[in-house]
């Protein structure tokens, strides 16, 4: 695809030009922090893109930390589904990271190969897909930000992305001072892009050169092949007890993990009106496997955070061949108790080859 040039000057005509046609959703500084947060962009003068990572995910635009799956009167049997309630958009500004992680959301929540029930009161004819999911994917556009300068936690590359991925992306833009380089992946981001100018080649190169010096900053490399194969015998082993001490199972993680998905599902009564709600949830939290009987298959600290690690790096890429990670980064710089996840990996390598 035609790699297109946008220069700095004309970003704020790009995205009015894309906000009469859908919405525009981006990074914007979130004043009492010292971070950024993706949210509806109606002046683009609001758009902050010199962050590195925002303090959540992308997923948070797709699967919402709360949300309305439908409402129902607690009297009657009828229920109505909410839909996701989103409009066409665009969401500009994500990191590669972040996008590589929504292609494994995609796994999880759409599966192309299972055709949901015909009987099925669904909206979703075609693949089973969980429709509000769906819909926000369907619905979204992504432009991606290179990273040129990655930080100090990330390791995309230890996990099959890059700081220039196009991985899950639509279209990439690559910072080259003035400019960007606009680098469509989809026919969606190839659409988007037409209107600008063609890059030279000189442009092109130095893309390329800014993709090898931002790869080169980043030291961390481990064979995650070899040590799935070595997790996968390693369930009982001591090293868990020495490696889940520090961890106070505060959650904290997986709730700014970009590749992180579990949710609970509660029914809410008020009166005569109900609603079916979904809230993120935790595997680092005991009740999130605790039986009505009061059984708990992972009564403490050592077994969450196994388990955590062991759905990461060797059940998941099991069945799906790819880590549940992207080497975001997040959970060692929210850590509280200062837990990298690089040492944890190198330290069972290290223990268990
Ligand atoms: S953020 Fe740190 S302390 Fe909290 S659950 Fe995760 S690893 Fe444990
Ligand atoms: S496990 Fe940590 S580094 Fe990997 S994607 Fe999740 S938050 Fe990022």
């Amino acid at each position: 695809m035609t790699a297109r040039l946008l220069p700095k000057k004309d970003l704020p005509g790009f995205i009015a030009a894309l906000a009469k046609k859908q919405e525009v959703w981006a990074p914007v500084r979130i004043q009492s922090q010292e971070a950024a947060r993706f949210s509806r962009i109606d002046r683009p003068e609001d758009i902050c893109l010199d962050y590195l990572n925002t303090k959540l995910p992308v997923k948070e635009l797709f699967f919402p930390q709360r949300e309305v799956m439908f409402t129902f009167n607690p009297g009657e049997r009828s229920s109505a589904q909410a839909s996701a309630q989103v409009r066409e958009r665009v969401v500009l500004g994500v990191r590669p990271c972040d996008a590589a992680a929504l292609e494994l959301f995609d796994k999880v929540f759409v599966d192309e190969s299972k055709t949901a029930s015909p009987l099925a009161e669904s909206k979703t004819a075609g693949p089973l897909a969980d429709p509000y999911y769906k819909e926000r994917r369907d619905k979204t556009t992504l432009i991606g930000l290179a990273c040129n300068a990655p930080g100090q936690a990330c390791f995309c590359t230890a996990t099959d992305g890059g700081p220039h991925s196009t991985r899950g992306l639509d279209l990439l833009l690559i910072d080259l001072g003035d400019r960007f380089l606009a680098r469509p992946v989809t026919a969606k981001g190839e659409a988007l892009a037409k209107g600008l100018a063609r890059a030279k080649d000189k442009d092109i190169s130095l893309a390329d050169e800014l993709a090898e010096e931002a790869r080169a900053t980043m030291d961390f490399a481990i064979e995650l092949k070899q040590l799935q194969k070595s997790l996968d015998k390693a369930f009982d082993h001591e090293v868990w007890h020495r490696l889940s001490l520090p961890c106070v199972n505060c959650g904290v993680c997986t709730y700014v993990c970009p590749a992180c998905h579990c949710f609970d599902v509660t029914d809410e009564e008020y009166k005569d009106s109900g609603a079916r709600i979904r809230t993120w949830d935790s595997c680092q939290f005991s009740l999130f496997t605790r039986h009505a009987s009061g059984h708990n298959p992972r009564p403490d600290g050592m077994s969450r955070m196994r388990n955590r690690t062991l759905h990461k790096f060797c059940y998941f890429p099991k069945t799906q061949d790819k880590v549940l990670c992207v080497g975001c980064g997040r959970c060692i710089t929210e850590c509280p108790a200062g837990i990298d996840l690089r040492e944890t990996l190198e330290t069972l390598r290290d223990t268990l080859s």
